[in-house]
């Protein structure tokens, strides 16, 4: 195996040795036993390739002879989690243990029923890591191993279970850039399919079939069409032919998923029904993110077989949201966002989808997923560095006991990731206040540790 230069393939910057080389196979090959030292090596190997910021290498392997034909790792780092190492399905598939390929090494001991008792060590939920895994299996029904692509969704915190539909299309919309909103881009005018067909365009999952020939965005396109499309493609083995249709709804009753036009409403009915994601379940809270599976069924007919719907913030502004609450939340961080870019602090808002990881030292990461998180610096004003800043937003939903006892059991967590401030939602007259009280909460908080003097209160 070798590193070789992203910007110049051609080029090998230096060979692996083979106690690195066997270390990334034990890795990173299914069913493999991973031995204390190989850790060590193979995030010294993430680390030379990725340096934090950017892709400087490629690690292609030695399993293919011919030149040229060779399959290749790229190293991966998201806003949070460790560097990993992603197949690139464009250059082939691998004839050594690597065919087999799983992003981490199974936990040893899986804690996936109740991890009440253990805030925070709970199994972490991470996005779905191998653009292939976006396709089912054939014959899928019997089980699969490993838990990570398995059809029976994916165990976060109790309560937050997200079906595996819904854990694909929170990777598009992490992967796509739709939970990270920059100041500036809040009066932007809407250009997903721009940003989503680009980010499609770019992940592969064979050599010969790239996700924007699977992914589409129109929802008045003729099932028939789509799926003679798809048969005609060549597909990965071992894997069912499908498309994945991704779109904003106006209004999802009954069991459809609607989008309005110029031409009257476009209706999606899936045959399996639409599951909701978060703790939105009736879906009266439009627009809604839409993700459906196009197959066909036993007799060949071309079908919209099931989907998975997320609510969003609004059309302009699609931030995947969890309840109706959080979109009162967000609409006040929007309002703080501009208010303190008058003052020269240029406010970021993340919506984590995953869990986040708290470090400790000697000890195993915690997670947890918070609400909403505020990132930006101090200004050069302040004259400290230009320190990185993280304020940690909860949005206290409706009096649910026990969603309030969760959510007060990962508080501590929360608070090692960034400074914690929480936003009482509910439906009475007390609102308007709470709001006011917010808002000045966090604009002050937000000055206050940029170095923006204040001369009178917010
Ligand atoms: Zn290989």
């Amino acid at each position: 195996m070798e590193l070789v230069e992203r910007d110049h393939p051609g080029t090998v910057r230096r060979h692996l040795s083979a106690e690195e080389a066997a270390a990334v196979r034990r890795f990173c090959a299914d069913g493999q036993q991973v031995r204390p030292e190989d850790v060590r090596l193979v995030e010294a190997v993430l680390e030379e390739m990725h340096d934090g910021r950017h892709v400087r290498l490629w690690l292609e392997c030695d399993c293919v002879r011919a030149p040229g034909g060779r399959p290749r790792l790229t190293a991966r780092m998201r806003e949070d989690g460790p560097r990993h190492f992603v197949r690139m399905h464009q250059y082939g598939e691998h004839h050594c243990a690597l065919a087999s390929f799983r992003q981490t090494p199974e936990p040893e001991d899986v804690e996936t029923d109740d991890d009440r008792a253990r805030p925070g060590q709970h199994n972490p939920l991470r996005p779905v890591g191998d653009a292939l895994d976006y396709l089912d299996n054939l014959h899928e029904g019997a089980a699969r191993p490993g838990g990570s692509t398995g059809s029976e969704g994916d165990v976060g915190e109790r309560g937050r279970r997200l079906p595996r539909l819904g854990r694909i299309l929170h990777t598009l919309l992490e992967d796509a850039d739709f939970a990270r909103l920059h100041v500036e881009a809040l009066n932007e005018k809407f250009r997903s399919w721009e940003r989503l067909e680009a980010f499609a365009a770019g992940q592969a999952l064979s050599p010969q079939l790239s996700l924007s020939q699977i992914l589409y965005f129109k929802p008045w396109t003729p099932l028939n069409r789509k799926m003679a499309e798809i048969d005609a493609l060549v597909w990965p083995e071992r894997k069912a032919r499908s498309a994945l249709l991704l779109f904003v709804a106006d209004e999802i009753r009954a069991g459809v998923a609607i989008k309005k036009t110029s031409m009257g409403d476009c209706v999606v009915r899936p045959e399996k029904g639409i599951r909701a994601g978060g703790r939105d379940q009736r879906l009266t809270q439009p627009p809604y993110w839409v993700l459906s599976v196009v197959d066909r069924d036993r007799d060949g007919n071309a079908r919209v077989r099931e989907a998975f719907a997320q609510c969003a913030y609004s059309f302009a502004q699609p931030v995947p949201m969890e309840s109706r609450y959080e979109r009162v939340t967000l609409k006040m961080l929007f309002g703080v966002m501009e208010w303190v870019r008058k003052h020269g602090v240029e406010v970021t808002l993340w919506k984590p989808l995953f869990d986040r990881e708290v470090r400790q030292t000697d000890k195993p990461s915690l997670w947890c997923r918070p609400d909403f998180e505020l990132t930006f610096r101090s200004t050069a004003a302040s004259g400290v560095a230009l320190r990185l800043h993280r304020l940690v937003i909860e949005t206290m939903g409706g009096d649910d006991p026990d969603y309030l006892e969760r959510k007060s059991r990962t508080q501590e967590i929360m608070q090692r990731r960034g400074i914690l401030i929480e936003h009482r939602v509910a439906d009475d007259a007390g609102q308007k206040e709470r709001d006011d009280v917010f808002f000045r909460r966090v604009a002050a908080k937000i000055l206050h540790l940029a170095g923006v003097p204040q001369a009178r209160p917010v």
